[in-house]
């Protein structure tokens, strides 16, 4: 069994907030370069290179990508040889996202109570957490912040079997176009198929938070990832939906099994600024 001490994972979250909220992610950044070869609109462009100047402005500086700094959306994996010591796992990474987020000169989001206060918690607390418990003994961290402009705008619909692969397509097109420019084109776009309705929505939030030169798997997943990318990059939507052929940097499709009458479909979008930043300790 292998100790890891609360102080160490704390510190480590603080860490992954401003890297996150700061740094484009490599891949996002060259997503946005080679989309500048292939996109038609000469303001299209412009935009691009202009979230390009933004990201460079934003790394070199240390400022955020966007003042919208998000919610802190954590992914776990948790082996189950680890031992965490000092306190509570939780504790531990909500005190990372307060540290990260107040000594990193963050914008705080959260508030404390959804319907009637709606007060801010004033430090970004309580991070979404899901933890999955595997095999080792390392603890994987992925922090994935997330902006309400494109949160907003995803979808969860129960689809019946028959729908079949026709209306997980009609439900992806039908949340995009309504997403528009609020979502802040281009954007990342997951996909959650089956499991039960809280399933298929964790897979569509891992699915937007996935590096983008990731490929599926399943080769028939991946044939639909690509189809339902062409099709997303015909809506004319284009960057900052000022029109132009780059909606969508990528699609990524996660699926899990599902009951014999059901057909959950989720679709989670994220914005140019697709934050995530990863540690393993
Ligand atoms: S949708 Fe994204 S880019 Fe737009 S304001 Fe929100 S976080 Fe920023």
């Amino acid at each position: 069994m292998r100790e890891l001490q609360v102080t160490a994972i704390s510190k480590a979250v603080a860490e992954l907030a401003v890297k996150a909220c700061c740094q484009l992610p490599q891949d996002v950044y060259e997503g946005f370069k080679n989309a500048q070869k292939s996109e038609a609109s000469p303001v299209g462009r412009n935009i691009l290179e202009q979230l390009v100047t933004n990201a460079d402005i934003a790394a070199r500086e240390n400022m955020p990508i966007c003042q919208d700094t998000g919610v802190s959306v954590i992914f776990a994996e948790l082996g189950q040889d680890v031992h965490i010591t000092g306190g509570a796992f939780e504790d531990a990474v909500n005190e990372g996202v307060r540290r990260g987020y107040i000594d990193g000169y963050l914008r705080k989001s959260v508030v404390a109570e959804p319907l009637f206060e709606r007060k801010n918690t004033k430090d970004n607390t309580p991070a979404v957490i899901h933890t999955r418990i595997v095999p080792g003994d390392r603890l994987r961290i992925r922090m994935a912040p997330k902006g309400a402009g494109s949160e907003n705008k995803s979808v969860l619909k129960m689809l019946d079997p028959a729908d079949g692969i026709d209306g997980v397509r009609k439900v992806v097109l039908d949340t995009v176009l309504a997403a528009g420019s609020n979502s802040c084109p281009p954007m990342v776009v997951g996909v959650g198929i089956g499991g039960t309705m809280d399933m298929a929505a964790i897979c569509a939030k891992r699915a937007a938070a996935r590096d983008l030169a990731g490929v599926n798997p399943d080769p028939r997943y991946a044939a639909f990832e690509e189809e339902l990318l062409e099709l997303l990059n015909k809506t004319g939507i284009g960057p900052q939906g000022l029109g132009g052929n780059t909606t969508v940097l990528k699609v990524h499709v996660e699926w899990f099994p599902t009951h014999i009458a059901s057909l959950p479909v989720a679709v989670n979008i994220n914005c140019h600024a697709a934050r995530h930043a990863e540690i393993v300790l």
